[in-house]
């Protein structure tokens, strides 16, 4: 912000540059491009430092936002790392992929008054590169190593924000996780042209050099079991997030006849990575794609078909779009790439000739009233039935979780199967057990499975050393 000669108070416009929807369907880069010094320094200065930090507030990291933004726009920049780096282990991944427009920057004073908020999201993840870049991200050091063992049971942000701040304290950590790579939904979910893979790696790669153990393609329940793990380790974090795809109901739904959200979304990711080609791997050139859903991972994958090189790429939502669950940043995004978005429309039947799916029959919804205080329902519209030609059809329906936790008859969950946790402490029903992340939220956010993580690992050393306490006493 700057005052006029004439005393006139004008706040720079916001500026947030995107690689043009042109050449973002040419390839699986990072669609936002990073701000120069110059840019990032404006418009960390667009802040009005209002007094209310409600952009904090919105945040679920309870980031320290007003300070990192001034002194990056008073080019104090690996100050403004060492606050931002203390509230969050991955603000280069989140300053990329949180739902901002919901957040911090929903939350900004601007916004509220009509301005365009500040760009929070992409400064974080500038302050971040720089910090990388400099060397200013200190390699995990532990100022003395503790005897007891924490076992964490995925390789997700929630996994391994707990896996940091254990380490730093001087826990010896395994990971365990079922996949090849360590990351979760930020390796093989979410794709590249919203998060690299390299800025996910390097953190993994950061963790692994402080003395992180990963067991890697171990699926605990199956390879092994939780009570061998609360054998071996002093305590365990279970953060396998939520991974059971809802699907359709609908007539002509055959076991082939669509394609999984995550398993088409890993299969892209794991192009990207490198990986040899394998049969069963999905690709849209040249094909008419339905993708059926409204959240995150149907926009997730409309996008792929789109860069993938589909012939049509079309979005069914039965609500309106001011009722979607995903990012309306990500909708805009996918609207610019071309998509055509289908609301108030719900799948009725899938048709198909022999094997082969050739549409989507859908029917128009309409808004129903709403009792006051609740949300607008939806109703079918009669003798509104329309036909969407499609080679491909994508569910992406959102996750539950799966069964694993059945295994354990004593671990107590919820009626939607995620896990039950104290409150505060994190503390499942099995002594030495806590959990976090998307297992305990449901499917949520990364920002969200940080900040659990974070605490889950604070409260797993407070239960380490009263233990100690205990036993010495
Ligand atoms: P996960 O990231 O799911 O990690 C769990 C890990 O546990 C996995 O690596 C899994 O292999 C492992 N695991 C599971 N079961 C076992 C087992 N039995 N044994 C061993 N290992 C096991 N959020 C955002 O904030 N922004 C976005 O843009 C965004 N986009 C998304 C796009 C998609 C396609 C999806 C599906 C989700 C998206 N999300 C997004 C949500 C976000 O990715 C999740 O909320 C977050 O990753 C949850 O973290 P987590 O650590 O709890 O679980
Ligand atoms: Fe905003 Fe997410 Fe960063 Fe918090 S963590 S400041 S919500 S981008």
């Amino acid at each position: 912000k700057t005052i006029t000669p004439g005393g006139t108070f004008v706040v720079e416009p916001r500026r947030l540059s995107k690689a043009s929807a042109e050449l973002r369907a040419r390839g699986f880069g990072e669609i936002t491009l990073p701000p120069s010094t110059e840019t990032a320094e404006k418009q960390a200065s667009r802040c009005t430092d209002c007094g209310v930090p409600f952009c904090q507030n919105a945040c679920p990291l309870q980031n320290n936002i007003p300070d990192w933004l001034r002194l990056s726009a008073e080019n104090e920049v690996r100050e403004a790392w060492r606050v931002s780096s203390q509230t969050s282990t991955m603000p280069e991944i989140c300053g990329r992929i949180c739902p901002q427009d919901r957040l911090c920057e929903g939350g900004c004073t601007l916004n509220q008054s009509g301005w365009e908020a500040v760009t929070i999201g992409s400064v974080e993840a500038w302050i971040a590169e720089q910090a990388w870049r400099n060397g200013w991200v200190e390699p995990i050091r532990p100022l003395a190593e503790r005897g007891e063992s924490v076992g964490v049971i995925g390789a997700g942000p929630a996994g391994l924000a707990a896996a940091d701040r254990l380490r730093c304290e001087g826990y010896q950590v395994t990971v365990y996780d079922r996949h090849d790579r360590a990351g979760g939904l930020l390796i093989y979910g979410i794709p590249g042209f919203k998060l690299k893979k390299h800025v996910v790696q390097r953190r993994v790669d950061r963790l692994a050099e402080g003395g992180v153990e990963f067991v890697l393609g171990c699926e605990v329940g199956k390879d092994v079991t939780l009570s061998e793990l609360r054998d071996r380790h002093d305590a365990v974090l279970l953060a396998m997030g939520v991974y059971q795809p809802r699907i359709l109901s609908a007539p002509g739904r055959g076991p082939d006849s669509t394609v999984e959200a995550l398993q088409y979304l890993t299969h892209q990711n794991r192009r990207d990575l490198g990986d040899a080609e394998q049969d069963g791997w999905h690709e849209a050139r040249d094909k008419r794609v339905v993708v059926i859903g409204g959240g995150d991972t149907a926009m997730d994958c409309v996008r792929t078909a789109v860069r993938q090189g589909a012939r049509s790429v079309t979005c069914v939502y039965r609500r309106d779009r001011d009722n979607m669950p995903g990012s309306a940043r990500e909708v805009q995004n996918a609207e610019e790439e071309g998509v055509v978005f289908e609301w108030l429309a719900a799948p009725k039947a899938l048709l198909s000739q022999g094997d082969a799916v050739t549409g989507v029959r859908a029917q128009r919804m309409a808004l129903t009233e709403a009792a006051p205080g609740e949300r607008r329902n939806i109703a079918p519209v009669p003798g509104s039935d329309f036909d969407i030609p499609a080679d491909i059809v994508i569910e992406a329906l959102g996750f539950q979780p799966e069964p694993f936790a059945a295994h354990e008859p004593d671990l107590k969950l919820r009626d939607d199967g995620t896990i039950k946790v104290g409150a505060v402490s994190f503390a499942t029903s099995l002594p030495g057990v806590f959990a976090a992340g998307d297992a305990v939220r449901g499917a949520s956010l990364v920002v969200w499975a940080v900040r659990e993580g974070q605490d889950a690992a604070a409260e797993i050393d407070r239960y380490l050393k009263t233990r100690t306490q205990e036993v010495a006493a």
